[in-house]
């Protein structure tokens, strides 16, 4: 779909025949001091609460209140099982089997027990590659772990970085890096969509060209899971891991998904880091000395989980599942469609969207470069009832979330951007 339309009445139709508009009423949406709805543009960073998130988080604390230990057990939701409640919505999501993913830990914690695993690095091959602009935390951890082999941090980081004057990631130049030093580079770990220009990567051709240099390839999908059909499966990446308090709208600081290739199921040599959760679930409660490993991702998880935060969890993929993520990836299309095109439509040349124009390129943000802004810019989008995430030097980050955006909030942010700017 492509013809949109400028006034309001296109964004207000567009809205009465959205077949997904009553999933806004599930989420809790953030209001001023006077009690109006603010126009919530960052699903990127936190996403919103859904309401039913207290009852599942409820029932948790009264079985705990009611059962005490026994609720491991007797609970409604047995907690002994209940990452696996978890498991097979979120395989979905990313485009897994089930024997693929596990939701543990946080997700800096779980990129490093991935790299446990699949960065082995050798004398002669060592190297990480990472993009340019990867989200600091993912640099921060790809440098220790260089440190920590006793490599040098500077010299064992290769950035694959954007040309002059252009922002986006060329494939061509990633296959330079390859054909120059693949023999010397152990890893390729890139943040599947890219946080700061919202750039989608194709996750197979990278894999692809990765492993046919004898890397191993994973990929940080953090600003993918819940907003873009990431196929994880059929990408071929040694592993992925995610957070769930984006786009999958968890609650702050919640727990990580993480995803390992169905060809490491059973692979009982690979290095990794264990705990009493990484044992066979059989025989894990007769405390026997010898490790028995669980196969698949499961079998990365170190510890029992808490399981508050993997009821907000539970809530939030159930609305997933009632909404049905495919659907929502096409809306999703559409409304960032409808808000490229009201942006270029102001014809200011002071902003610039920095995302990639093709759709398949991209997830629901649109990175907008403002011209000569500061960060006051950002406080007057505040103080206009917007709340949108602003990025050093001049970006604003603005995700219209197919879940719980309308047309009419995507609208009301561009009209107001129009005031602030003239
Ligand atoms: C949000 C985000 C993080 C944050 O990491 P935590 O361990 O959850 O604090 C890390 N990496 C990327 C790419 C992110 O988008």
């Amino acid at each position: 779909m492509s013809n949109y339309k400028t006034g309001f009445d296109f964004a207000k139709q567009q809205d009465e025949i959205d077949k997904l508009k009553s999933f806004r009423e599930q989420f809790h949406m953030p209001i001023d001091k006077n009690g109006n709805e603010l126009i919530y543009m960052t699903g990127n960073s936190l996403g919103l609460q859904p309401k039913s998130t207290k009852d599942y988080i409820n029932q948790e604390l009264n079985d705990w209140a009611n059962l005490g230990v026994e609720g491991h057990t007797e609970g409604k939701n047995p907690w002994l099982h209940y990452h696996e409640y978890l498991t097979e919505t979120m395989a979905d999501i990313v485009g897994a089997k089930p024997l693929e993913v596990v939701v543990m830990n946080s997700l800096t914690a779980n990129l490093h027990f991935m790299m446990v695993s699949f960065y082995k690095p050798t004398e002669k091959r060592y190297k990480i590659v990472i993009e340019s602009d990867a989200f600091p935390s993912d640099k921060y951890a790809v440098e220790s772990q260089l440190r920590h082999h006793g490599f040098d941090d500077k010299e064992g980081l290769i950035l694959w970085k954007p040309r002059e004057n252009e922002e986006l990631l060329r494939y061509e130049d990633l296959e330079e890096i390859l054909k120059t030093q693949g023999d010397e580079i152990a890893l390729i770990m890139i943040g599947g969509v890219n946080y700061y220009t919202g750039q989608f990567f194709d996750l197979k051709r990278i894999t692809e060209l990765g492993h046919s240099y004898g890397c191993k390839v994973g990929f940080d999908c953090a600003h993918g899971a819940g907003n873009v059909k990431l196929d994880l499966h059929n990408s071929g990446a040694d592993f992925a891991v995610w957070c769930t308090y984006k786009y999958l709208n968890s609650g702050p600081g919640s727990l990580s998904g993480a995803f390992v290739h169905q060809r490491h199921a059973h692979d009982k040599t690979l290095n990794r880091f264990t705990g009493w959760w990484s044992h066979n679930k059989e025989t894990r409660f007769k405390m026997r000395d010898e490790f028995d490993q669980l196969p698949g991702a499961e079998g990365w998880q170190l510890s029992n989980p808490p399981i508050l935060s993997m009821a907000a969890i539970k809530a939030s993929l159930d609305v997933f599942k009632a909404a049905n993520f495919e659907e929502l990836c096409k809306k999703s299309k559409q409304l960032t469609g409808y808000f490229e095109f009201l942006l270029n439509q102001l014809g200011d040349d002071s902003i610039r969207i920095i995302t990639p124009s093709n759709p398949d390129e991209r997830g629901c943000q649109l990175s907008i470069q403002v011209k000569n802004a500061d960060k006051s810019l950002h406080h007057k989008l505040t103080e206009a009832g917007i709340i949108t995430d602003w990025r050093e030097p001049d970006v604003i980050r603005c995700a219209p979330v197919p879940l719980y955006n309308s047309y009419k909030d995507v609208f009301g942010f561009v009209e107001r951007l129009k005031t602030i700017l003239n």
